[in-house]
């Protein structure tokens, strides 16, 4: 990881480097999006009463870390949008959906309700919104299949299965296998833990134990400047882990880069700081986890002929394209599957717009970042775009469902296990 300048006033030279990357400023091209407009604003807060302006301002960042990876003083953006949001409490709901999303996700049960609302509001309001209308378009995205929510989520599941008195299954391997599921494959789409498990066992010989008192990883909370709630969260995490030490997997990207950062936002506490960092060191990013255990038993990988895609797109999260740069893994271990044929976007890779809950908040700004990668993406013969990472996933399903493209976009782990049935 870069280590970041310190984002004092007078640090920023503005030379205007991190205009060139933000996908914000891309899409709308006005100054006041900038990452370099952030921080000539945030010395005025300090010194200033705050106008309600300034808070829409920064709630307009996608916490994608372009800026952080070009300002050659290293100074770190999203932290201080970060900052700002936790000190600006009227930012952490900024819309009712923002809202309750975030709740929905600290709170599973509150999930549902979020589900009912959404399809709600697209019959209540989707007949007079404008037909381009990004919440227009969000508000759809609930009535799709990818949103329906299941009968039951994993976790709960499990739990069902378990004696009451168990927090998570015995594991018979030595060593064992820990999986950190992230709320989209718990609570919206549980194949995707079913079948990241399926990898698991098929590479390890052994299912990975799921404490079942985990919960989501915070990120939404922090995004949202809810640094006490992030930490509370990333407590119960770190707690639901420690009955053992084995590595923790997770499928998620964008988790994972949180779940790795916790020592940082424990830095504060030194008890909490330590367990945060044996809990960082074990875990496990999902492709790199994979590359390594299908290059050993690559013979087990079926040719491409009894899949239907054949010509694929991965997605970079945009948490390990600029923060942890994994870039080369997921497309190594792509790669991996007979007769795939890895393509690469135009002008590289882009942000999907999607930034924690930046898209319910601003859904057309994120449509308008959103709509420079799709057509991009058109120019592609690829019918299929892989990612490991929930949002993007989310966000690319909606984009492409919304836009009627015919392409689709499937976690990583689920292209993977059609190469094993
Ligand atoms: S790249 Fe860094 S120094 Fe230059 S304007 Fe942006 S934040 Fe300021
Ligand atoms: S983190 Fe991304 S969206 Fe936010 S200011 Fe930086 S480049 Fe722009």
């Amino acid at each position: 990881m870069k280590n970041c300048g310190k984002n004092d006033e007078g640090s920023c030279v503005k030379c205007g480097t991190c205009n060139t990357v933000c996908p914000v400023y891309l899409a709308t091209g006005n100054e006041i999006h900038t990452p370099r407009g952030k921080q000539h604003l945030k010395s005025c807060i300090e010194q200033d009463e705050v106008a309600s302006h300034y808070a829409d301002i920064f709630s307009k960042c996608l916490l994608c870390g372009a800026c952080l990876e070009a300002c050659p003083r290293n100074l770190d953006t999203p932290e201080l949008v970060i900052t700002v949001r936790s000190e600006l409490p009227r930012l952490s709901g900024l819309s009712f959906l923002k809202y309750m999303s975030r709740k929905a996700l600290v709170h599973p049960s509150l999930l549902s309700g979020l589900s009912r609302i959404g399809t709600a509001a697209n019959r209540l309001l989707g007949e007079w919104l404008p037909q381009d209308s990004g919440l227009r378009l969000r508000l759809q995205g609930f009535e799709q299949e990818a949103f329906k929510l299941p009968a039951a989520g994993y976790i709960e599941k499990l739990k069902a299965e378990l004696p009451e008195d168990k927090e998570q299954q015995e594991s018979s391997a030595d060593p064992g296998i820990s999986f950190f599921t992230g709320c989209l494959a718990n609570h919206l789409q549980p194949e995707i833990a079913e079948t990241t498990q399926f990898l698991v066992a098929k590479t390890t010989g052994c299912k990975a134990v799921v404490p079942l008192k985990q919960t989501c990883c915070g990120m939404a909370a922090l995004a949202a400047g809810r640094i006490d709630e992030a930490r509370e969260l990333a407590k119960k995490n770190i707690m639901s882990f420690e009955a053992n030490d084995f590595p923790i997997l997770t499928s998620c990207s964008s988790c994972y880069y949180h779940l790795q950062s916790y020592h940082e936002l424990l830095a504060d506490d030194p008890e909490w700081r330590e367990r945060a960092a044996r809990f960082a060191g074990r875990l496990q990013e999902f492709s790199t986890f994979f590359l390594e255990k299908f290059s050993e038993i690559s013979d087990a990988l079926l040719p491409t002929d009894t899949v239907a895609a054949k010509e694929v797109l991965y997605h970079d999260p945009c948490h390990l394209r600029f923060k942890l740069h994994i870039t080369r893994e997921p497309r190594q271990l792509i790669n991996l599957l007979p007769g795939i044929e890895l393509q690469e976007l135009p002008d590289g890779p882009r942000c999907c717009g999607q930034g924690g809950l930046f898209q319910v908040a601003h859904p057309d700004l994120a449509r308008q970042v959103q709509d420079r990668l799709i057509a991009d993406y058109a120019k592609l013969s690829a019918q299929t775009v892989l990612t490991a990472c929930s949002g993007c996933l989310l966000q690319w399903q909606l984009g492409l469902a919304a836009g009627g493209n015919d392409g689709k976009a499937e976690h990583l782990a689920i292209f993977i296990a059609r190469h094993l049935q």
